[in-house]
Order: C-alpha cells, then sequence, then structure tokens
C-alpha cells in the first residue's frame, strides 16, 4: 500500500502542498477534500470580479480537479471533512451532495482550511441572511449577481483590505457606497496614521462616504433592505457587506486535539510541522513567524499561503526546507491610488520592544515637473538605537505602491535607514526624483 497524503482544504496552501508532495514524492497517494465547489482559486481577484474587470469567475481558477487528476493528484470538491481522528489516523468526510460520510485514512495530513470572516458577537443581527461576507468564489458569485441587480445602496462594515477593495468595485458598478469603520482612518491595523489619513482622502476622492470612529452595532433585517445602526448614524442599505477582519478556521483542529498557538491559529515549526507526527499545517490557519519582531503571528496573506504550503509540501515529501518568517508587505489600490506597507507599524515595534523613530517624505511619484506627476507619501520605521529598518508604508499615485518591495528587501536584508538613504535606486524622470521618496523618508528615519 502506497501512503497517503490527505490534505483538507483545497486552496492555495493546501494544493501548493499537494502539488509539491507530488514533484518529490511520485509514490505517494494525494487526495484533496474541499467543501466549496472549486480549488486553487484566487480570493485575491475576487473584488475584481465583481467590479467587472474580470470578466468570468473560471479566470479565477487556477487549476481544476480535472488538472489536478492528470498530475495524479485525487481531489474532491463539495466534500467537508466533518473530523479527524488522530489515533486512528483517519478522517470523516461528508460529500456535501448526498449528506453520505465515509472514512479515509491518512499517513500524513494537512492541515490547510484557511480563515472565515469575524463576525463579531456584539453586532446585533450580524448573522442575518442580507448581511455578505467574502471569502469563496461562491460568495464573490453571489455578490455579483446582486451587484448586477443595482444600482442600490451598499453599506461596508469594516475599512479593511476587504472594505476597500469591494468599495471600488461597487462604485465601478454604480452603486451608491457607505462604508463605516470603527477605526480612526481605513486600514488601521496596518497603517500608521499619517498614511491611513491619507488613504481615507483616496477613498472619499473615489465617491465613497466614508465613516469613521463609526462602531456598527446592529444590522436589522427589513426584507428586502437593511438598516445598519450605530451611535449616530443609521444607514438604509440594499445590501451589507462586512470586512471585519478574519480568523483561522480552527474548529476541526481544536476537536481533534492539533495544538494551538498563542495566536489561536494552529502551531507549526519553520517546516510547517505541527507537534503530532504526520501533521502539517500552512496558509491562514497557522502562525508564522514575524521576521522583524521574531513573534507569532497569523497573517492572512495568499504570498504567506502558498510559500508556506511549499514548505510544508517539501518536508512532508521527506525534503528539508524552513520558512524564513514573514513581514506582512501587503498592498491594495482605491482607484488610482496605492497602498502599501510592510514590517512593523509604530505602536507595534514599540510592543514588540524597540525604539521606533519615523522618516516621513511627500512628493510625486515621478520628477515634481513631470505633466501630471501624481501625489506621494513614504513613511520609514526604523530603530532609534540600532538604525535598524522596522517597516515601511507608502501611499500614492500608479508607480506608488510596489516600492514597497524596496524597503521589505531591505529589511529583509536587515538593513539600516542610514543604509537604505543610500542604495543604488533606478532614475528618470517619468518614475521618480533623483532622490526617490524612499531614499528621502529613510534618511530622515535615519536622522531622527
Ligand atoms: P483559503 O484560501 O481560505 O482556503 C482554505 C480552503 O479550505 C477553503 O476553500 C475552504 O472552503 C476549505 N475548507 C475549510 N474547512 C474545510 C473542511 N473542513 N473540509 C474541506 N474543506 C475545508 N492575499 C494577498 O496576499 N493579496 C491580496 O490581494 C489578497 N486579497 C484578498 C481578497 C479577498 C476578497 C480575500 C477573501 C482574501 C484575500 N487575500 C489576499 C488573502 C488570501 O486569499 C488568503 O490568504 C489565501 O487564500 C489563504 O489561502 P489558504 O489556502 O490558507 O486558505
Amino acid at each position: 500500500m502506497p501512503e497517503r497524503l490527505v490534505v483538507v482544504g483545497g486552496d492555495a496552501a493546501g494544493m501548493s502542498a499537494a502539488s509539491q508532495a507530488r514533484r518529490l514524492r511520485p509514490d505517494l497517494e494525494i487526495v484533496a477534500f474541499e467543501r466549496s465547489s472549486y480549488v486553487s482559486y484566487s480570493a485575491c481577484g475576487e473584488p475584481y470580479y465583481v467590479g467587472g474587470l474580470v470578466a468570468s469567475i473560471d479566470r479565477l481558477v487556477a487549476r481544476t480537479p480535472e488538472e489536478f487528476a492528470a498530475r495524479s493528484i485525487e481531489v474532491h470538491i463539495r466534500h467537508e471533512v466533518s473530523a479527524i481522528d488522530l489515533d486512528k489516523r483517519q478522517v470523516i468526510v461528508r460529500n456535501l451532495q448526498d449528506s453520505r460520510s465515509e472514512t479515509v485514512g491518512f499517513d500524513h495530513l494537512m492541515y490547510a482550511t484557511g480563515s472565515r470572516p469575524l463576525r463579531p458577537d456584539d453586532i446585533a443581527g450580524i448573522d442575518g441572511p442580507g448581511v455578505f461576507g467574502l471569502r469563496t468564489l461562491e460568495d464573490a458569485v453571489r455578490l455579483k449577481q446582486i451587484a448586477d441587480q443595482g444600482p442600490g445602496h451598499v453599506v461596508l462594515v469594516g475599512g479593511g483590505y476587504i472594505g476597500i477593495e469591494m468599495a471600488e468595485a461597487m462604485i465601478d458598478r454604480g452603486w451608491k457606497v457607505t462604508m463605516a469603520t470603527s477605526g480612526r482612518h481605513v486600514l488601521e491595523r496596518t497603517l500608521d496614521d499619517p498614511m491611513g489619513e491619507r488613504a481615507d482622502r483616496a477613498v472619499r476622492d473615489y465617491g465613497v462616504e466614508l465613516l469613521t470612529e463609526a462602531r456598527v452595532t446592529s444590522v436589522e433585517d427589513q426584507g428586502s433592505q437593511q438598516v445598519v445602526s450605530g451611535e449616530g448614524f443609521s444607514l438604509v442599505a440594499d445590501l451589507v457587506v462586512i470586512g471585519l477582519g478574519a480568523g483561522p478556521e480552527v474548529e476541526l483542529a481544536i476537536a481533534a486535539g492539533i495544538p494551538l498557538g498563542v495566536t489561536g491559529a494552529v502551531a507549526v515549526d519553520d517546516r510547517q510541522a505541527t507537534s503530532v507526527p504526520g501533521v502539517w499545517s500552512a496558509g491562514d490557519c497557522a502562525e508564522v513567524r514575524h521576521r522583524v519582531s521574531g513573534l507569532p503571528v497569523n497573517m492572512l496573506l495568499g504570498t504567506v499561503a502558498n510559500k508556506t504550503g511549499r514548505i510544508a509540501g517539501t518536508n512532508l515529501a521527506n525534503g528539508d526546507a524552513r520558512f524564513p518568517g514573514v513581514l506582512g508587505t501587503a498592498i491594495t489600490r482605491m482607484g488610482s491610488t496605492e497602498i502599501s506597507r510592510t514590517g512593523l507599524k509604530v505602536n507595534d515595534a514599540t510592543t514588540a520592544g524597540f525604539s521606533p523613530v519615523t522618516g516621513f517624505a511627500r512628493g510625486t511619484v515621478s520628477a515634481g515637473y513631470w505633466p501630471d506627476a501624481s501625489p506621494m507619501a513614504a513613511l520609514v520605521i526604523a530603530d532609534r538605537n540600532t538604525g535598524q529598518l522596522l517597516g515601511g508604508q507608502i501611499v500614492g499615485g500608479p508607480g506608488a505602491g510596489k516600492r514597497i518591495d524596496v524597503i521589505a528587501t531591505a529589511i529583509w536584508a536587515g538593513m539600516t535607514a542610514a543604509e537604505l538613504a543610500w542604495v543604488d535606486l533606478a532614475y528618470a524622470p517619468p518614475f521618480s526624483g533623483v532622490w526617490d521618496l524612499i531614499h528621502i523618508a529613510a534618511r530622515r528615519a535615519a536622522d531622527a
């Protein structure tokens, strides 16, 4: 009998692990179970599908079950793993089409169940039928169908990445959009105030009615409409979408006795191994180490899911790969304004024991005299005592956002702000000033 790998969850982490294991161990039997109707899909593309930029949902599917079958990876969609028995080394799988359950044994188990949108208990009615989250492709299809019936008024609860991207999508579809966030500004968990305020401006300039410090306390279902209320506001909506963050999907792990870490996600070492022999985990449901703080974090990013899945696949196939950690580098946009960040923001740096100082620079993406040069701002965060780079944030017009990769690379390499201030970056007037704003922000952080 060949050894069998069972994969629970068929998206980025699970299928990266399966594909890598197949490359390294042609002899391994690989079976993946996915409860939705799609595997290996791009959740990241969902807002752009709802907004009409991506023409068909199939474009968001990287590989179908048939394509996996051609690589000897057996994929069962609409199959939910309902229990894991670690002693018997088996999972119970329910076929969601006929509700029948079967037992499947495993030698290796890849736990890659991802995350789910948070629906906080202190918002009455948040579980109502008229309140939508965005996670699977099926969620995106449903939201697109509703968007197609509009235009109407959508209230977005939460000012995170999904809220921002859905706001752009629904404006593009002609809807009136109101965003209510309890934060002082959008993206409060990932941006410091000067950059968050710039992001707010971009949101408002795109036509979104943005309510900050507006904590939603209830959503009342009135049939075809919903009333979204909080202290001092009440909004009548045709559609409510929540984007209040997400948490790791760990119920199965808890029930099975797979240990969690301090963040509430599955605890793994840098080989993506849990403390249960033969059980691996990666992606949104698992912890990773932050390279700057050294602390465990639960980083819900596709970049991390693909990489950690590949690491798990290598190791479970008898290889030896170690995940080097994350910086939390992320990017989004609001219309033509690009918003990006990496590393620690100021208060997180303080919590992690650093003495953060910042360097802020404001100017234009291209040379100041370039026609239609669009505004850009950069923030660089460093440690006062050592100069070590800790983080960076950028808000600006086209061409600004991906500059964050320069700061991320510098942090990754352990550089100081003073060193970043002299890095040989490309320059010509259509692209930047002769001193890039990153240089200037880094120099100011070094001098602070
Ligand atoms: P998931 O993608 O959540 O996949 C887990 C899968 O497991 C799901 O398909 C689920 O149905 C299945 N599953 C769960 N439990 C079971 C069970 N018991 N049995 C069977 N199947 C089960 N990241 C970025 O880096 N950049 C972006 O621009 C970006 N944009 C995003 C936009 C949106 C709208 C969303 C929702 C996410 C975005 N992300 C982005 C995050 C990124 O999509 C996730 O980090 C990534 O998908 C995580 O992959 P995963 O495999 O760990 O989990």
